[in-house]
């Protein structure tokens, strides 16, 4: 079935955190592309600093030439919040007939409850939980439940059917994250070695975290 991975996030900006995780995602469960969404107006956070714009062509510049990333500009060019239900739908009405696979971190597997219409996303993909090393899924109340009935351990259940499952995968945690990355920049200092170097290039020529702005965290 083709299975897509959708890696969504805010990537403001994109690193190596990010693309690691996606990029072993895609070799350990043997997807056939990943697809990378940055979103529009996140309900769950304060606005992005960079703008979508920016957003988009950081994902770009970062994936650019590896096989299997796609950079996905759905949830930036809908209107209103980018929940994962409604993200899942249009893509179920692109591809009818694939496997989904919705990437989430452990943390906001835990917050799955709190998910605007949450009980939909399985029936529209399988969710892969990525976790550190020695982290332990929930096995007690409503998510301890859910593993149970929906969870797996087999790579092919996310190959031979379009959604249902839930897949939960140790993956390399590399210690990066995208608030910091702007506290760096923000203050002077030079990201290199923490993101992909077309990015940081991308970051110089649009000026996309001012030194000189407020409130860049
Ligand atoms: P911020 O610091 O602004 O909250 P972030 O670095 O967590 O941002 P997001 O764009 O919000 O980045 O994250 C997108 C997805 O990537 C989320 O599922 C998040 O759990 C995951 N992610 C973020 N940082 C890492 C990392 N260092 N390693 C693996 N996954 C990560």
């Amino acid at each position: 079935m083709d299975p897509i991975g959708i890696f969504g996030g805010t990537f403001d900006p994109i690193h190596y955190g990010h693309l690691r995780t996606a990029f072993e995602l895609l070799e350990m469960l043997s997807l056939t592309e990943m697809r990378f969404l940055p979103n529009g107006d996140p309900p769950h956070r304060d606005g992005a600093i960079a703008d979508a714009q920016h957003r988009l062509g950081m994902v770009g510049a970062a994936i650019a030439g590896q096989p299997g990333f796609v950079l996905d500009d759905r949830e930036v060019y809908r209107a209103g919040p980018s929940y994962s239900v409604d993200t899942l739908s249009d893509m179920r009405a692109e591809f009818p007939a694939r496997s989904l696979c919705l990437m989430v971190g452990m943390d906001a597997f835990l917050g799955l409850p709190r998910w605007y219409q949450w009980q939909q996303v399985l029936q529209l993909a399988h969710v892969v939980v990525a976790h550190r090393p020695g982290w332990q899924a929930p096995d007690a109340g409503a998510l301890g439940e859910l593993l149970r009935e929906r969870g797996t351990d087999k790579i092919d259940d996310l190959h031979h059917a379009r959604a249902g499952s839930i897949y939960v995968h140790a993956v390399t945690q590399l210690e990066i994250s995208s608030t910091a990355l702007r506290d760096l920049i923000c203050s002077g200092g030079d990201p290199r070695f923490l993101i992909p170097d077309p990015v940081r290039a991308y970051i110089t020529e649009h000026n996309c975290y001012p030194v000189e702005k407020s409130g860049c965290k």
